[in-house]
């Protein structure tokens, strides 16, 4: 895959320090949504010379150049994915704070039907559901 976050920085014309490198790639294997405490375990278990400062600021600029998306997900913490056009909602278990993500067509139709009632193309939107486990009742 050419569409790595290392390579989208590149194309920003970003400069790719040894240390924005390691977080890049930390990111990038990453397919949870990691907030930045996280983010920073991960990446100084790499280097640790990187601080908690550096990985603020890394995410940030990623942010802003749009190549991490930043979700909220109920908890007032801010979580990171990769923006990297491949759409999906979330499903966030309140209980254990595990996301699930998910894609439903017939949701995507629905949005698209009504954004067209409403006199809209619709250009994007964010789902997110709030849910417990289901009880079992089989045991
Ligand atoms: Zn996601």
């Amino acid at each position: 895959m050419t569409n790595t976050i290392l390579a989208r920085c590149e194309a920003q014309g970003l400069r790719m320090t040894g240390q924005r490198r390691t977080i890049a790639l930390v990111l990038e294997a990453s397919d949870d949504h990691p907030d930045v405490e996280e983010l920073y375990k991960r990446a100084s278990a790499q280097d640790d010379g990187i601080s908690l400062a550096t990985v603020y600021r890394t995410v940030k600029l990623f942010e802003e150049t749009g190549i991490l998306e930043k979700h909220e997900f109920g908890d007032g913490r801010a979580r990171y994915e990769t923006a990297d056009g491949d759409h999906h909602d979330h499903l966030i278990d309140v209980h254990s704070g595990d996301v699930i993500e998910f894609v439903d067509e017939e949701i995507e139709a629905l949005q698209e039907k009504i954004a067209q009632k409403l006199g809209y193309k619709l250009m994007g939107h964010r789902l997110e559901l709030y849910g417990v486990p289901l009880k079992k009742t089989d045991d």
